[in-house]
């Protein structure tokens, strides 16, 4: 399909008109698509769902997956190119001993919401940690904790604590900031990257699926995970966290080349983090997987930690469907991680297109 065509048709204005979108294409294209419904509902009493579409031979030693929405509210961007992907007749042009797994909004509730965390607050790209062991420390994040999610999140309780962090900020550095802020932790549950007291269903049901579609027995497994937030405009960053040294980190250099960034090499717009989907994937597939993460760029990192302390403060209190002053943060979530143009649109399903195909290139040269 033409790009441009794509590019208006292929983004929902809504996690419901994506889920139904999906479900169509599938349908009109004879896949069998699998729902593991959540427990919750959206705001407007919608269903939520994971929706998981199996293309190709059932026993193919070689499997392409494609994950949309594991931070809920970027999952315009994955849901566009998994859509993208089905009406350009990619099922029909599957390489040898090769499938490909479609997983649709993997955090439906976080999507629905316009948040980036799981109906439990949960950062899922932290929730993959082992709970029996004792968890993570973050003190960076205990000193921010009362000022990232005040108790106001307008007036002179947020004035406060905005002075507060800029005093923070004004002795460390910017790589000490993102880190204390973002890098995950265990001891908030209201705030921001909460990694969680214990697996989410959305990691639940991801384990469901991996299990279900047997990926622990096929030779190959190459997994695009694809998140906004980060980087220049429009632009798919893959990142790997791949071991250095590891022939799955071979497997991604080969895969796709040159662009690949590492966060253990500081040539990645993120950081060494904990919990990520990568190394929950990898634990339970072994070395026959690789992960990677496509962040595609949006607005500038403040703008997306700002819309993240007002998704924050909103669950806390309650969310309410109704409210004025949510509608507002949804909508500021929404615009920091969809900006909802045609020219960001159409940057994200070129780089989709050439990674997907990347991808089935490298496993269907297998032998
Ligand atoms: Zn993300």
């Amino acid at each position: 399909m033409d790009i441009d065509r794509a590019s208006r048709i292929c983004f929902s204005p809504d996690y419901a008109t994506a889920r139904a979108r999906f479900i169509d294409a599938c349908r009109v294209f004879g896949i069998a698509v699998e729902s593991h419904e959540n427990p919750r509902r959206g705001p407007a009493g919608e269903v939520l769902a994971t929706d998981a579409a199996w293309i190709g031979p059932k026993d193919a030693r070689h499997v392409v997956a494609m994950i949309s929405g594991t931070h809920g509210v970027e999952g315009f961007c994955g849901g566009g190119a998994q859509l993208d992907w089905l009406l350009s007749g990619g099922a029909a042009a599957l390489p040898r001993d090769t499938a490909v797994l479609l997983v649709h909004a993997v955090n439906p509730f976080g999507w629905a919401w316009l948040s980036r965390t799981t109906e439990e607050n949960v950062d899922l790209n932290r929730n993959w940690v082992d709970f029996s062991a004792p968890l993570p420390r973050n003190e960076g994040y205990d000193e921010l904790a009362a000022h990232l999610v005040p108790a106001g999140i307008e007036g002179p309780a947020r004035e406060a604590a905005d002075a507060a962090l800029a005093e923070w900020r004004r002795t460390r550095t910017p790589q000490q900031w993102l880190r204390a802020v973002s890098s995950g932790q265990y001891d908030h549950p209201h705030g921001l990257f909460f990694g969680g007291a214990g697996p989410t269903w959305a990691r639940r049901t991801e384990e469901e699926i991996m299990d279900r579609h047997r990926l622990a027995q096929r030779d190959t497994v190459t997994v695009l995970d694809m998140h906004t937030g980060l980087g220049p405009f429009g632009y798919g960053e893959p990142i790997s966290h791949m071991p250095q040294g590891s022939e799955a980190r071979e497997r991604v250099m080969a895969t796709w080349g040159e662009s690949v960034t590492e966060p253990a090499r500081g040539t990645s717009v993120s950081t060494i983090r904990r919990g990520l989907s990568a190394f929950g994937w990898r634990d339970r597939l072994g070395e026959r997987c690789v992960f990677v993460t496509f962040e595609f760029g949006t607005r500038t990192i403040d703008e997306v930690i700002d819309s993240l302390r007002g998704d924050c403060w909103a669950r806390r209190n309650g969310l309410d469907a109704a409210d004025p002053v949510q509608r507002r943060l949804r909508a500021a979530a929404r615009r920091a991680f969809f900006p909802d143009s045609p020219d960001w649109n159409e940057l994200v399903l070129a780089r989709s297109r050439q990674v997907m195909r990347q991808a089935l290139a490298w496993a269907g040269a297998r032998r």
